[in-house]
């Protein structure tokens, strides 16, 4: 009988807690939803600050905007982490392809990030197309040589969760390069790993491997294009006249991850980590990648001051430098953490674009994961319902790897990868109930960790 008084007991003792919880989290909601500055902040980072590829001029202001939008939210402690980084140029390109007995057309196009061009020089040379690696792998090197090779690789339509799709089809812009180079080829077209129904090309990271000894120009085309040189291409024989000035600079420049925080009232010791990316890539304004994790991170300080909220365990927002073309912000951070013997209790990324909250992808052992599953009714209020997913942020990956337990804001994913990575994906492109209701998922379980530990 005793117990079950007891059980009782606990069981009512843990509905308050909830329902503390769930009250608190109506108090952050409503903060955000009615005052929140992240919208604000957005619009100074995409319009004053504009694209901030790692090593440019437009990061230096970055740093400078992101330490000022921390202090401004009322973060106790605001300090710059020196973190050094690759400086890749884009400069003047262009492609055109002629088919035989047409007219020269010029094809909207991106260099693909961290690539060589032509030296700004004019290559031409024929197009052979092929529609995946198979096919490619099945070409004799002398039909590949001096040759530009286009990979017409689709997005996978089909797939409702697009982070699958963009996993299947990004292998193209890291691959293609170094196989078509290994081949003998003269340079590389791919479709763009997109989405989108439209025109606009998108760039992203590739990296030349140890092992290929020509670093080979690589371009990406809009959806668009793609089609219409499929087109051509199946017609007969297509030119392509290619000029890039890409090239990276010999030298690493200084730049930094800007952090702030709050001291935790009971555990100062014990730190729970949110974050987005700073650096974006050299078109567009970096508004969705990660204009709006870097907002809602600072969100994050601001509302918990706002509200007056001391919470227990440090709260430490922490906008990442170069995760677009090299990861050192991310790497930089985990070393640091690791050097200071910092106890990183919880990290939280929010990097997939300032849509609508779905869920949070959760990495971490069953245990925590089980605890961290029992706050999934709170969310439901804000739309929030998917906690079923395997995923952190490449950010804080370095700390995952290093054993602390991770998760990723999950925004609705349909229109992330039109606009990733290209000129379209500006200020204009966040909705501002959709951006905020991020940083109230957020902020909410950054309390919540923060307020009951993760164990
Ligand atoms: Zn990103």
């Amino acid at each position: 009988m005793k117990s079950r008084l007891l059980t009782a007991l606990l069981a009512v003792t843990a509905l308050n807690v909830f329902a503390q919880d769930s009250l608190t989290l109506r108090h952050i909601s409503d903060e955000i939803m009615l005052h929140g500055t992240c919208y604000d902040n957005l619009r100074v980072l995409c319009k004053k600050v504009g694209n901030r590829l790692s090593g440019s001029p437009q990061a230096v202001k970055a740093v400078k905007w992101g330490e000022k939008a921390m202090l401004e939210a009322g973060a106790d402690k605001v300090w710059l982490q020196p973190v050094d980084v690759p400086h890749w140029v884009r400069g003047e390109e262009h492609l055109y392809v002629k088919a035989e007995g047409g007219r020269k057309t010029e094809l909207s196009m991106l260099s693909i990030g961290n690539t060589e061009g032509t030296g700004g020089e004019t290559w031409d040379a024929p197009i052979v197309m092929v529609k995946d690696l198979d096919e490619f792998n099945k070409l004799p090197a002398d039909e590949i040589k001096d040759k530009i090779i286009f990979f017409d690789y689709h997005f996978k339509q089909d797939l409702i969760f697009t982070f699958e799709g963009y996993g299947d089809a990004v292998r193209y812009r890291w691959l293609a390069p170094n196989l078509a180079a290994s081949k003998g080829a003269m340079a590389v077209i791919i479709r763009s790993v997109s989405t989108g129904e439209d025109d606009f090309p998108h760039t992203g990271a590739m990296r030349y491997f140890d092992t290929v000894k020509r670093h080979i120009p690589a371009v990406a085309i809009g959806n668009y294009s793609a089609d219409w040189l499929v087109k051509k291409c199946k017609q007969g024989e297509v030119t392509a006249y290619l000029s890039a000035e890409a090239h990276m600079l010999p030298d690493m420049v200084r730049s930094y991850n800007v952090i702030g925080e709050i001291k935790g009232s009971q555990h100062p010791e014990k730190i729970v980590v949110v974050g987005g990316h700073l650096d974006s890539w050299d078109v567009g304004e970096g508004a969705n990648d990660d204009g709006t994790g870097c907002v809602q991170s600072i969100e994050v300080i601001r509302t918990l001051k706002a509200l007056g909220i001391r919470p227990k365990c440090t709260v430490r927002a922490v906008l990442f430098m170069n995760e677009e073309n090299g990861l050192k912000g991310g790497l930089a951070y985990a070393d640091s953490a690791k050097a200071r013997n910092e106890e990183h209790i919880f990290a939280l990324e929010t990097d997939a674009g300032g849509f609508s909250p779905r869920g949070f992808g959760l990495d971490m052992n069953d245990k925590k994961k089980a605890q961290v599953l029992k706050y999934k009714n709170l969310f439901l209020p804000y739309g929030v319902y998917d906690f079923n997913r395997k995923e952190g942020g490449a950010d804080i990956s370095p700390l995952t790897k290093a054993g602390v337990p991770s998760a990723g804001l999950l925004p609705d994913p349909q229109r992330y990868f039109d606009l990733h990575h290209t000129d379209n994906d500006v200020f204009e492109n966040v909705n501002h109930r959709e951006l905020k209701l991020g940083a109230v998922a957020v902020t909410g379980l950054v309390y919540l960790i923060s307020e009951h530990d993760l164990k």
